[in-house]
């Protein structure tokens, strides 16, 4: 996808800090980063929203669930805890159109939701 900056982190284009990556996701810290833990795991597939996960391409969320359970271990936040969020089109607060899990931890995190 062209002008996707996801799509150019996967293929090298624009760099990133990786932290994590199989065949299916890549996971790379957050370039501005909303807690002490930021990172987003993505699919190298590019898949817009979570409303273009059809039947059919449930593996990716699968892979992305177990990016997030690998992600938590590395940085240390598994045991104390983290949260994991899934924006999803322009009110629910996304703004890059590249499926993303935002992994985010490594302090006690507020209860608001923005
Ligand atoms: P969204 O609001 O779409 O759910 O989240 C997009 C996230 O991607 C934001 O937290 C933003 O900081 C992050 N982001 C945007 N551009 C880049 C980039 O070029 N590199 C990295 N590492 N993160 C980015
Ligand atoms: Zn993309």
């Amino acid at each position: 996808m062209g002008d996707c900056i996801f799509c150019k982190i996967v293929n090298g284009e624009i760099p990133s800090s990786k932290v994590y990556e199989t065949a299916k996701v890549l996971a790379f810290d957050d370039i501005n980063p909303m807690a002490p833990v930021h990172v987003i795991i993505i699919p190298k597939e590019h898949i817009p929203t979570l409303l273009d996960v059809t039947s059919e391409k449930m593996d990716v969320l699968e892979a992305m669930v177990s990016a997030a359970q690998e992600v938590a271990k590395i940085k240390g936040i598994d045991e104390k805890g983290f949260r994991t969020v899934i924006n999803c089109n322009k009110e629910g607060g996304q703004i890059i159109f590249h499926l993303h899990v935002h992994v985010l931890g490594g302090e006690k995190l507020k209860d608001e939701l923005n």
